[in-house]
């Protein structure tokens, strides 16, 4: 039925959406549009199927017509797929070659960046984290350590650290500290850093107690081993190794009374009143960007024998910290983790 034009223009089309496909590597969004718009189309033909008549003719005749698109679009996919088997071929090695060079650059960020001084962060964009990299081989840490400092003030700018907190705002397990992560994000974007930066220490063990469920005091070592279960994820895409070692070599470190603090960002050094140097901006977007992957850290938890996994602001949960204290609890980074342990979502809080 179609004329040669339409099939061309239907070819033309599909090698566009290849096309971006290609460009963009890993974010696909734009490419898949057309097919989210087909969906749409075929739930509205649904809705008029169900929601007028009983009249089984019709009834089969709308179906046939709504899947009509998806029947075109299979073929399409399908002789184009045929058709241009080498090109694909090629182009999912070319696909496949940029996922092995970001995986490699990403294993080297996660020790680069420490080394620069910045905790890690899930925000940078692959072509940004392949360039502090590049950037880090050619020239070595020193030639580049202000640049990615500035790289860093830069890219978050008012806009992203607005994001980070709305995102902080919509996180239950923040909600009784938010009045001080607000102030503090407030602080920092008016440039009050000896501000933001002693308000936001503190919410490091507090994140990590709550978290936890912890109960009783908190010492070094305690904190430690929370913090070793909480970033033990060693895939190679995940950057908690890089977040243990900027903890141990700049937030964690000890210090003493009368001689210069061993590291520019001393929560002990900061909040014992011995370092008086540490209001820059760079040290306050540091405290919001590792608070930021910490939190981010704790997705879900499952409490004692209980088949349920829970957001940890859930009722149950806060009810259970108080009665049980912190017996059987396991925290899960995300859905997968805790559908991998036989866990279910909670009726509750229904994560
Ligand atoms: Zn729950």
């Amino acid at each position: 039925l179609e004329t040669k034009e339409d099939e061309l223009k239907k070819e033309q089309s599909l090698s566009e959406l290849t096309r971006q496909s290609l460009l963009t590597h890993i974010d696909f969004g734009d490419a898949f549009r057309p097919f989210l718009e087909l969906q749409n189309t075929i739930a509205k033909a649904l809705e008029s199927i169900i929601l007028p008549s009983l009249d089984v003719e019709n009834i089969f005749k709308n179906i046939a017509e709504s899947l009509r698109p998806a029947l075109e679009l299979h073929n399409l996919i399908d002789n184009y797929f045929r058709e241009n088997q080498q090109y694909i071929t090629t182009m999912l090695a070319g696909f496949q070659k940029g996922v092995e060079l970001y995986k490699d650059s990403a294993e080297k960020f996660k020790y680069i960046i420490v080394e620069l001084g910045w905790p890690p962060t899930d925000i940078l964009y692959p072509e940004e984290l392949t360039t502090i990299v590049e950037e880090y081989s050619k020239h070595g840490c020193e030639s580049i350590r202000k640049d990615v400092d500035a790289f860093f003030l830069n890219k978050f700018d008012l806009e992203e650290i607005n994001l980070i907190l709305e995102r902080w705002e919509s996180t239950k397990a923040l909600k009784s500290r938010l009045p001080i992560l607000q102030q503090a994000i407030n602080a920092h974007l008016e440039g009050n850093y000896y501000l933001s930066v002693p308000a936001l220490l503190p919410q490091i063990e507090g994140i990590i107690a709550d978290g936890y469920a912890h109960y009783g005091r908190m010492n070094g070592k305690n904190l430690g081993q929370y913090f070793k279960v909480l970033l033990s994820d060693t895939d190679m895409l995940s950057f908690d190794i890089a977040a243990l070692e900027f903890l141990s070599q700049y937030i964690l470190v000890d210090f003493v009374h009368g001689l210069p603090p061993k590291s520019s960002l001393s929560r002990h050094a900061i909040l014992h009143g011995a370092d008086t140097n540490y209001g820059t901006a760079t040290n306050s977007l540091k405290c919001i960007l590792l608070l930021d992957y910490l939190q981010d850290s704790f997705g879900y938890v499952s409490i004692g024998n209980g088949n349920s996994y829970h957001l940890i602001g859930c009722p149950v949960v806060l009810n259970f910290k108080v009665k049980y204290r912190n017996k059987g609890w396991v925290v899960y980074k995300d859905k997968n983790s805790a559908h991998k342990s036989a866990k279910l979502p909670c009726k509750i809080c229904k994560p």
